[in-house]
């Protein structure tokens, strides 16, 4: 690689002081900015993976205050972690957090590990996450790549590279002073500056040590589908009546949904109509009102906020105001 910043180790420590400089100054201000609890750290963690910053506030506090430990959190029922989880999608996060949560209390004595290669003997945390826990909440000097400084990375250097090299070159990079600091720094950029459209190259703090100074071919995205979907919502009395999703269901598995209708019922309007979108598929959902349906459970309306719900379900529940 014949880019300056990995042959020079003078410019690694001015790139690193000129990222660390403008995050101090500009860094948004997010909750788990303002904590050095390691649980609150990881519960963020965990919750920002493949979800936006502003989906995850709304859902931050609110889990928290319903599991403000981690002792908490793994005496909790789990039905009671996925109602609180809803909304925020890919389930078995929520499950894992629950599972490592259980792990860290009835086995490491409720201390949560402090290095990368403890934290990655429990479930659901990765290399990356692993990486951006220990750095942030213990002060190790392990480097975290996520889509964010993959990107800052590539085109710092000005060329595709694979990702074990990307890994290697953010542990080159990653101050060993203020390792959290500079790994949230430097998803920052790249959430911020160095974004995939349009990169704000003339404000980058560290457009000097830049190959690119601007976009580069992005991998193809991934083609979106729409489909029609029709939901019956049943109400008697103060009940509604749910189905809970199977294990055949390789998503949200144990969730509760409102029943589906093979087709949309003959000359009756639906009730309600919401879009949803759930990975690559954009849905058109139309719910109807429907009398009786064999298949599910009453449930009493006042229970729907604590129960798992599935985020369609919450949405059109919302929508009818039923919750
Ligand atoms: Fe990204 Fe531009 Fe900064 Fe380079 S100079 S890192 S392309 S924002």
């Amino acid at each position: 690689m014949d880019c300056a910043l990995f042959q020079d180790p003078a410019h690694r420590r001015l790139f690193r002081s000129a990222l660390l400089r403008w995050y101090d100054g500009q860094k948004r201000d997010l909750p788990w900015r303002r904590t050095q609890d390691p649980y609150r750290i990881w519960v963020s963690e965990i919750m920002l993976q493949q979800t936006r910053v502003a989906a995850v506030l709304e859902h931050y506090r609110e889990f928290l205050a319903r599991f403000p430990t981690i002792q908490a959190l793994a005496t909790a029922e789990l039905d009671s972690v996925l109602a609180a989880w809803s909304g925020l999608g890919y389930y078995r996060r929520a499950r894992h957090l629950h599972a490592a949560a259980k792990k860290v209390v009835e086995e490491l004595e409720g201390e949560i590990p402090q290095t990368t290669e403890g934290l990655r003997r429990l479930p659901g945390i990765g290399r990356y996450t692993a990486a951006a826990i220990a750095s942030i909440a213990f002060g190790e000097a392990s480097a975290v790549v996520d889509g964010n400084v993959e990107r800052v990375l590539q085109r710092v250097v000005g060329g595709q590279i694979s990702m074990p090299e990307t890994w290697r070159l953010a542990e080159e990079l990653v101050s060993r002073r203020r390792p959290g600091d500079f790994n949230q720094a430097m998803m920052e950029l790249g959430a911020t500056i160095c974004t995939p459209e349009q990169p704000r190259c003339l404000v980058c703090p560290v457009h000097r040590w830049c190959a690119t100074r601007g976009p580069i071919a992005q991998k193809r995205q991934t083609a979106r589908e729409t489909r029609d979907l029709f939901q019956a919502l049943v109400v008697r009395g103060s009940k509604v009546k749910l189905v809970r999703r199977s294990r055949e269901n390789s998503v949200m598995t144990g969730m509760w949904e409102l029943p589906e209708l093979d087709c949309p019922p003959e000359g009756t309007e639906p009730l309600a109509k919401v879009k949803h979108s759930i990975m690559n598929t954009d849905y058109r959902v139309r719910v109807w009102a429907v009398s009786e349906i064999r298949r599910g459970r009453w449930w009493p309306i006042e229970q729907l906020p604590d129960i798992p719900l599935t985020g369609l379900a919450r949405k059109i529940l919302r929508h009818t105001g039923h919750i």
